[in-house]
């Protein structure tokens, strides 16, 4: 939704989800905060634009017509009542200072249309602060306000956000019918294939890639984050696996799936600590590890360990020497931060 990008037709996907919040605008029953989680940043940007044009379109009728005034200025990106966040052309998470404008923004009534539309992108890398901030909004919400949240992956998403938030899948098969391509063609076992299809978030060229490069750690990192003592091996098991040169992925890669899904455990664990159903849970096979870890910390702590390893996957991002991040997460295990 870059100024000058041409916007495309609507995939069939997105014509579903079009089609929902035509029929959720004509029958008055939206909700506050809607997620799209999806791997294409530019069909996800896409599909909110055109959410926010039918959202505010004149015709009235719940779908964008395109042509009206209020259609064409949410597409030129100047209609007063979207708010898009700044970061969004630098490819940035949303920051606190950004959140407070939000909240002074979504006090105030609209200036043209029916609703006060929030574009926030990147939702999965948002830091703690501004997450908590975020939230107080999320749970009280202005009355004409529409948070349209986007994120590559719910991994590292507080479970408190999560919860608030209507959850569309984009781009994806959804984990049913990946679970069922798993073991029907990959011949994985129902077990695998379930939480790897969880993994991916429905995904089927992620979930084989999970299958293929990170599958053979996952026990030792779960063993790592589970035992007390000698936390330092989480750093030498996680900088051996990258070095590794089975698979074809680089050791840059590496290190962001392996964080990715080290996430996605200690996402659980807060989960397991804010009593959500183990349903809920991707690392469900673990629930007996997870439970045990969940008792041994605060989930304050979980949630700094949490925001620590956006930080670490942060560091890789900004092309920090592999090593030098798997020495801050061995540090920061062994300081007393965690325990
Ligand atoms: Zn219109």
């Amino acid at each position: 939704m870059t100024k000058k990008q041409n916007s495309y037709p609507p995939t069939n996907e997105e014509a579903t989800i079009l089609e929902y919040f035509r029929k959720s605008i004509t029958q008055k029953s939206l909700y506050h905060s809607y997620l799209f989680v999806g791997a294409d940043s530019r069909l996800l940007e896409n599909l909110v634009q055109h959410i926010s044009q039918s959202l505010l379109c004149l015709q009235g009728a719940g779908a964008p017509c395109q042509s009206c005034q209020a259609c064409r200025k949410v597409k030129e990106r100047i209609h007063p009542d979207v708010w898009i966040s700044p970061s969004i052309l630098e490819n940035k998470p949303l920051n606190i200072s950004e959140v407070r404008d939000v909240i002074g923004e979504a006090s105030l009534k609209p200036w043209e249309g029916n609703y006060k539309v929030f574009f926030l992108p990147h939702a999965h890398r948002m830091a703690n602060e501004a997450s908590h901030a975020l939230l107080k909004t999320l749970e009280e919400p202005p009355k004409h306000s529409i948070f349209l949240l986007t994120t590559e992956t719910t991994n590292s998403i507080l479970p408190t956000i999560l919860s608030r938030c209507q959850v569309f899948q984009v781009g994806s098969l959804g984990n049913q019918e990946t679970e069922r391509i798993l073991i029907e063609e990959d011949k994985l076992s129902p077990s695998e294939a379930a939480v790897i299809s969880r993994l991916s978030e429905g995904n089927i060229s992620l979930a084989r890639e999970i299958h293929q490069e990170l599958w053979e750690a996952r026990p030792r990192l779960l063993e790592i984050l589970c035992q007390e003592k000698d936390p330092l091996a989480l750093g030498e098991a996680l900088h051996q696996f990258c070095g590794n040169k089975k698979g074809r992925k680089s050791s840059k890669e590496k290190a962001k799936a392996l964080l990715t899904h080290l996430s996605s455990l200690v996402r659980d664990i807060l989960f397991i600590q804010s009593h959500v159903p183990a349903e809920k849970l991707i690392n469900q096979d673990y629930l007996d590890s997870l439970q045990k870890v969940a008792r041994l910390h605060s989930p304050k702590r979980i949630e700094s360990f949490l925001d620590f390893l956006l930080e670490a996957q942060h560091m890789v991002d900004c092309n920090v020497t592999i090593s030098l991040i798997w020495e801050n997460v061995s540090m920061y295990l062994s300081s007393d931060t965690l325990r």
